[in-house]
C-alpha cells in the first residue's frame, strides 16, 4: 500500500491532531488528565472564533503540574504545532 509510510505519522486535519500509532499508544487517558503524567492531549477551543485545535502537553517531573507543550510528535518527529505561529510570533516580541 502506498499510503503506508504516511499513514505512520501524525496527521493535522484542521488543527486537529489525529496521532499515529506511538503517540496514540502513549497519550494518557484523557479522563484522568488533570491528575496523571505523561504525554496529554488537550482540545483548546478560541471562544472568540470558536475554533477548536489540539495541543499535546508532557507532564513531567518539574512539570507534572503545567506541562511542556510539545510542538513535534516524539515518534514520528512530524510538527503537530497547531498554534497561530504568526499571531504567536508578534505576541512574544
Ligand atoms: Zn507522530
Amino acid at each position: 500500500m502506498e499510503a503506508k509510510d504516511e499513514s505512520w505519522k501524525c496527521e493535522l486535519v484542521d488543527n486537529m491532531l489525529e496521532p499515529c500509532k506511538g503517540l496514540e499508544n502513549s497519550i494518557a487517558d484523557y479522563y484522568h488528565k488533570s491528575k496523571c503524567k505523561g504525554i496529554i492531549s488537550s482540545v483548546l477551543v478560541n471562544t472568540e472564533t470558536g475554533s477548536r485545535r489540539t495541543q499535546l502537553s508532557l507532564k513531567s517531573g518539574d512539570y507534572s503540574e503545567k506541562g511542556i507543550v510539545i510542538n513535534y510528535c516524539p515518534f514520528c518527529g512530524k510538527m503537530i504545532q497547531t498554534y497561530d505561529i504568526e499571531q504567536h510570533t508578534k505576541l512574544t516580541k
